[in-house]
Formats: C-alpha cells, structure tokens, sequence
C-alpha cells in the first residue's frame, strides 16, 4: 500500500466540488489514516506535486500534506520538511496579500495566478492526533491555502 500511486481527480469530477468531512478522533494512530497519508505522499511525489489534498484520490476527508521542495514543476520551491495535516483550520491570515503562481495536479495543463495572504497561521493535528499551530509565509503558505481550499470544493481556477 506504501508505494501506491492513486488515481488523481479531475476538475469537473463531484468529489472535488465537495465539503470534505473531518476526520474523527477515533480515527487518530489508524491504519487507515497512516496508509492513505503514505499513498497520498507517493501520489504527490510521482506527479511532482509539492501538496495534496484527500479529496484529489477520491477521499473526502480533510487531509492535506504540504511538501514544499524544488522539483521540475516548481524549480524556485523553497525546500521544507513534508507535514501531513488532518483536520487543519486557518486561525490568522494576513491582509498581506501576494499574488503567485499556482498549478493542480487536478486541474492538468493549466496554469493562473492567485492572491493569497502572505502569513497565516494554521492549526492542525497529525495522524497521531496531536494539535500543532504553525505559522507559515510565502509559498508554503500559499500551498496551505490552496490545499485546504480543495477540502471546501474550490479549485484555483474559480479565482481566475
Ligand atoms: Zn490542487
């Protein structure tokens, strides 16, 4: 199940216009939880994604992984550890806007700029369960965003 590269939606399909549902604390340390974020990662990582969100391989929940790191899509990435979020809320964004590139791996070919706020903090738990707040700035905050706007049913393409 590790190594597995899951099939990816695509704009227009009904699991991305979905409100994702949270994932339950019961559901925290499962197999479940563990494998479909490892099988996210892979997925992620073959397509040379630097996120991903559930609903993108078809599963409603809300989960993101958020993996900042230079890669031929995105050669001027800034390079970060991969962090998995369950359940992540944005507290605080900046009325700092920035205006940036963005692609999806659900949205093939195309390509827009978006206004997103520079710095937000976010609160989110890992697969164990456990509650983190982290600030972020710049691109990984705007991978942040886009992510968790997937678990809302919106895709880039509607700000352009
Ligand atoms: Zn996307």
């Amino acid at each position: 199940m590790e190594d597995v590269v899951l099939p990816v939606a695509q704009k227009g399909e009904e699991v991305l216009n979905l409100v994702a549902t949270k994932v339950s604390p019961r559901e925290f340390g499962s197999l479940w939880l563990h494998q479909l974020s490892q099988a996210m990662q892979t997925t992620m990582k073959y397509h040379h994604g630097v996120g991903i969100a559930a609903p993108q391989v078809y599963v409603s929940k809300r989960i993101i992984i958020v993996a900042s790191r230079p890669n031929p899509r995105y050669p001027d990435a800034p390079d970060m550890p991969e962090i998995v979020m369950v359940n992540p809320e944005i507290l605080t964004a900046s009325s700092e806007k920035c205006l940036g590139e963005e692609g999806c791996l659900s949205v093939k070919g195309e390509r827009g700029r978006v206004l997103r706020a520079q710095k937000i903090v976010v609160e989110y738990y890992t697969v164990m369960g456990e509650r983190i707040q982290q600030t972020f700035f710049g691109f990984p905050a705007r991978i942040v965003q886009h992510e968790i706007d997937h678990l809302n049913g919106i895709l880039f393409v509607s700000y352009l």
